[in-house]
């Protein structure tokens, strides 16, 4: 059995406790550790179904003895977010009190590892990651470890989750998009390494950066490891931690057969990685390339209006091509209507799009993976 903990969040009202539950298979300590979570946007609720199936293999590899690593998992890692309903709808994506993204704001201990880490690290790659995660963990503990530590109960459960993340070997993050195919999203400094499980996903699209802004949960954990391997210079620093956001297709895409082959597929990525022992999975062929996230025409509603998509999403593109169509019955001379076309500037594949239709000028309607960078791409390079 594995062992499991519920942990309680900082209450943010008077008479309610929330817990957060964790489940830990192998032994604690043993490497690789791999981390899953599902549902930190808590409107995304594929990953939930897909790592309750996932639970049931790991319990019965526990019972076999396959378990060599140390795998945690966390089948709902927002229990703040899917208790928010307003007039019918499930929000989950930003917390109520602060606006504030659950997938932004995590931890950034870069400034305290490049201080205290950095005139640590020698000549061994091994020990020098050892002594990172060292430095990581007692900035943790310092700011609280698993006690609230005077934090709102979002923050807590920030700082719990990078508590049983950040010394992970792999880390698997999973969400969803609104309508879309399987894509990810990992640190440029993590590709090609992550290639297998990219593979054994069957990533439709691959997208890296070193840095997309706003401090995603993905990048707390690698990003440190980016600039620690930077300062580090001569001195080998491995990334510590791969981290990756899993994008299990759209909000809609929840099916037993379809969480079936994707518990199977992280089983897979389980062996691949050594945290399972048994023979080595068979990996399947690339579905596509990497593509640096500046190469990602996120397209831009042009008016006010309902929107009408031409093809389907998972579609391949050329730059110039029509995506659909922004319709205003109002528009025009009032009977005929108005459609405003709305256009692809790159190659590339459809990996996202929206699940409703109503849009106001500038909402991100289309996701299209190309694979040059785009000139007019500054900025954070994902939205809120
Ligand atoms: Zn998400």
């Amino acid at each position: 059995m594995p062992q499991t903990r519920h942990l309680p969040l900082s209450p943010s009202s008077l008479g309610t406790t929330r817990t957060l539950t964790v489940h830990r298979f192998g032994t604690a300590g043993a490497r690789p550790k791999v981390y899953l979570q599902a549902g930190l946007h808590a409107d995304e609720l594929p990953g939930l179904v897909v790592l309750q199936a996932l639970l049931s293999r790991l319990q019965a590899a526990e019972q076999a003895g396959q378990i060599t690593g140390e795998v945690v998992v966390v089948p709902v890692a927002n229990p703040i977010g899917l208790d928010q309903h307003f007039q019918g709808q499930l929000l989950g994506r930003f917390e109520t009190a602060t606006g504030h993204n659950f997938n932004r704001r995590h931890l950034d201990p870069v400034k305290a590892l490049l201080h205290r880490a950095l005139p640590l690290m020698g000549e061994d790659p091994a020990e020098n990651v050892a002594a990172a995660r060292s430095v990581l963990r007692q900035e943790w503990l310092a700011a609280g470890g698993e006690d609230p530590h005077g934090r709102s109960e979002g923050d807590h459960l920030r700082h719990l989750l990078y508590g049983l993340a950040f010394d992970a070997d792999l880390v698997l993050d999973l969400h969803c998009d609104w309508d879309a195919v399987m894509h990810t999203y990992t640190s440029t400094a993590s590709w090609p390494q992550t290639a297998g499980v990219m593979r054994l996903l069957e990533a439709e699209a691959v997208l890296i950066a070193e840095e997309s802004g706003g401090n995603p949960f993905d990048e707390a954990l690698s990003l440190p490891w980016v600039r620690l391997a930077s300062a580090a210079g001569e001195r080998p620093v491995p990334m510590g931690c791969h981290s990756m956001t899993v994008e299990l297709r759209g909000q809609t895409d929840i099916s037993d057969s379809l969480a079936t082959a994707d518990a199977d597929a992280l089983l897979a990525v389980l062996t691949h990685w050594g945290a399972l022992s048994g023979p080595q999975p068979e990996l399947p062929a690339a579905r596509c390339d990497a593509t640096p996230l500046e190469a990602v025409d996120m397209v831009t509603a042009p008016a006010a209006g309902i929107i009408v998509y031409a093809g389907a999403v998972g579609s391949r593109v050329k730059a110039g091509d029509c995506l659909g169509w922004v319709v205003n019955p109002l528009g025009g001379d009032g009977i005929s209507g108005s459609r405003v076309p709305f256009h692809s500037r790159t190659d590339g594949l459809i990996y996202g799009r929206l699940l409703q239709r109503l849009v106001r000028p500038g909402d991100t309607i289309c996701k299209v993976a190309g694979d040059k960078p785009l000139a007019h791409r500054t900025g954070p390079l994902l939205t809120a």
